[in-house]
């Protein structure tokens, strides 16, 4: 299928270790560069999709005309084996299609937001795919009503069929939660309607909020973006950074109740399908998808409530480094070694990407050179260009496609391997399994993005000397534990926080959000840093708030990946055959099963805590460094 896998744009996530604003500035004036002025080596190339916008307007008028033909086989499905597997196969190919029309025109929109030709064409096909669904939405139902016994003797007699078994198993797991085919047609065509408070959040932070100009390091007026909010926090001085802070939350101060509306708007939508689909609350009809048990969920923010001392330990040494009384939280991702700040240009980047891949093998890394020099990536900074990053792709297609926001840092340079994981990840599976298990969880996904990011630090502090630079990509890796394990289950408490209250009746108001929000981060940080005001609007900027419970599974994945990292950082070569079997494996088992297979139990919570203590251990050896 085509999931996208954005990578984390957070608080905190203070690994962003540069501090040039002007960097990509067009004119004088601080304005972003336009899509032209960029060189054509560091755009993608979409064409490896579709030929040009006659191919793309071709397949969707094909595309458009097939989808009837899925309606040959309704109430028919009970009859042989050799009916299902045609209408399984005539449905896979046709959302595969779909798939495709829909991530190139996404893409496009995604380079610039503003061109209103391709938010049309963006349009036309989200439409396309909801009459998709609705007019195969009688399948699964169908498939239900046929009894385990009769199933399991067409799967015998008919060749081929055997490939749906894990579809098979996991639509008996569901059987409960599906509903009688007109309540399904109903439910599906409400699809468009429920993303609409998702669509109000993205247009306001996206394309219709301004910020203000605000001082760079220079003295001069830039106008304030999400790109430079991050780079500004980087910045020595601390003016620079209080600046960005009030300029950015400032900003969605003003905008906190239509912000507040679309939230509940998406609240309400995730609360009306887990009722309407019989399930005991919305954390559990999250979960169900990929068989996750809430006590993975609980679990984990039990174990990060119990691991609270190091954290605030670290802010503590921040403070000593930093030599203030008083450290806010804008202040906790300006680096604490100076050497941290060199500039990464992208030549140098992918370079050293490339190099601490070695590890997987000579085929992983054949597709990451592909990757980085084949105009898979879409680089630099543009105006009217999504914002942050993501690894996005499809089955029928040659390669996904990187969407980066490069700034020179070593934070993207960390991107790049991140979203790069992602990418192979999706090309392993592809090539291995049928579109049915293309679409693996994010529970996985992000252990193959973060391995990637923990291999770079490893040979990072192999390849490096100066202690200086040593310990700053220590810091790093602490700034990353804060950002990945830390601030994700602080957000993952927020989002149960609040579904539970509106889930209780209680109304969903600006001023619910922020008193819900400023009392969970209180508790993280104690009295270890000052906690401004406006830092209770947080919930209004993080768009991943509109996929909900999501945000834990960064928590889940850093864990697994540095304990597997480990494994395959000892040389031990049966640890990177596994691994790469559960890249190959795709979704054709449930996400525990392939990372038990894997190495990893993450039904316990020796991953989390093994990460937690080395978190322990590296703040206090930074400190005895420090
Ligand atoms: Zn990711």
């Amino acid at each position: 299928m085509k999931r996208k896998y954005e990578i984390l744009m957070l608080l905190l996530f203070a690994v962003l270790l540069g501090f040039s604003c002007s960097q990509t500035d067009g004119d004088s004036s601080g304005a972003l560069p336009e899509r032209k002025d960029i060189a054509e080596e560091y755009t993608w190339n979409l064409n490896d999709l579709y030929s040009g916008l006659e191919a793309w307007e071709a397949e969707f008028q094909s595309v458009e005309n097939s989808i009837p033909e899925l309606k040959t086989y309704q109430g028919k499905l009970d009859h042989s084996g050799d009916i299902i597997l045609e209408c399984l196969k005539k449905r896979d190919e046709l959302a595969s299609r779909i798939d495709k029309l829909y991530v190139y025109a996404h893409l496009a929109m995604d380079s610039d937001t503003r061109n209103p030709e391709f938010q049309s064409r963006a349009n036309r096909i989200a439409s396309l795919e909801v009459r998709f669904h609705e007019m195969v939405s009688y399948i699964v139902p169908e498939l239900q009503t046929i009894a385990g016994k009769t199933l399991e003797r067409y799967i015998e007699n008919t060749p081929g069929l055997d490939m749906y078994g894990h579809y098979f198993h996991d639509l008996n797991r569901s059987r409960s939660h599906i509903l009688n085919p007109d309540q399904e047609r109903l439910l599906a065509m409400t699809g468009d309607m429920a993303r609409t408070p998702g669509r109000v959040h993205e247009m306001l932070t996206v394309t219709d909020i301004r910020f203000p100009k605000v001082k760079n390091e220079e003295g001069k007026w830039v106008e304030l973006s999400p790109g430079r909010y991050y780079q500004m926090l980087y910045s020595e001085d601390p003016d620079v950074r209080r600046g960005a802070f009030e300029g950015m939350y400032g900003t969605y101060e003003k905008f906190q109740n239509v912000n507040a509306a679309a939230f509940d708007g998406m609240l309400k939508a995730d609360i009306f399908y887990a009722r309407a689909r019989n399930f005991e609350s919305t954390l559990h009809a999250s979960l169900f998808s990929d068989n996750i048990p809430t006590d993975v969920y609980d679990n984990l923010i039990e174990s990060v409530h119990n691991n609270l001392e190091p954290l605030r330990k670290y802010m503590e040494l921040r403070k000593q480094v930093l030599g203030v009384d008083n450290l806010h939280l804008y202040d906790t991702s300006v680096p604490i070694v100076p050497e941290a700040g060199e500039k990464v240009p992208y030549e140098e980047a992918r370079q050293k990407v490339l190099e601490a891949l070695h590890p997987l093998g000579e085929d992983y890394l054949k597709l990451a050179k592909e990757g980085l020099y084949g105009r898979w990536i879409d680089v630099y900074e543009t105006r009217g260009k999504t914002n942050g990053a993501y690894s996005w792709g499809t089955y029928d297609a040659p390669h996904p496609y990187i969407l980066m926001n490069y700034n020179d840092t070593r934070d993207n340079m960390f991107t790049l391997a991140h979203e790069l994981g992602h990418t192979i990840h999706s090309m392993l599976t592809n090539k291995n399994q049928p579109y049915i298990y293309s679409d693996y969880s994010l529970f996985v996904a992000e252990v193959a993005s973060t391995m990637n990011e923990a291999l770079l630090l490893d040979h990072l502090l192999k390849t490096t000397e100066d202690p200086n630079i040593r310990l700053a990509l220590m810091d790093q890796w602490a700034d990353n534990i804060v950002g990945t394990l830390y601030t994700q289950v602080l957000f993952a408490e927020f989002e149960k926080t609040i579904h539970e209250k509106a889930e209780a009746g209680i109304p969903i108001t600006a001023e619910t959000l922020n008193e819900t929000y400023m009392a969970i981060l209180k508790s993280y940080y104690g009295d270890s840093l000052v906690l401004d005001d406006l830092y209770k609007l947080t919930w209004g900027r993080i768009g991943h708030f509109y996929r909900s419970f999501y945000v834990y599974v960064y928590a889940t994945s850093i864990s697994a990946s540095t304990y597997l990292s480990g494994k395959i950082l000892d040389g031990n070569s049966q640890a990177v055959s596994d691994y790469l079997d559960m890249l190959k494996a795709g979704g054709s088992d449930y996400p525990i099963n392939l990372l038990k297979n894997a190495g990893v139990d993450m039904s316990k919570p020796d991953a989390v805590n093994y990460t937690l203590q080395k978190f322990g251990e590296i703040v206090d050896e930074m400190s005895r460094a420090l």
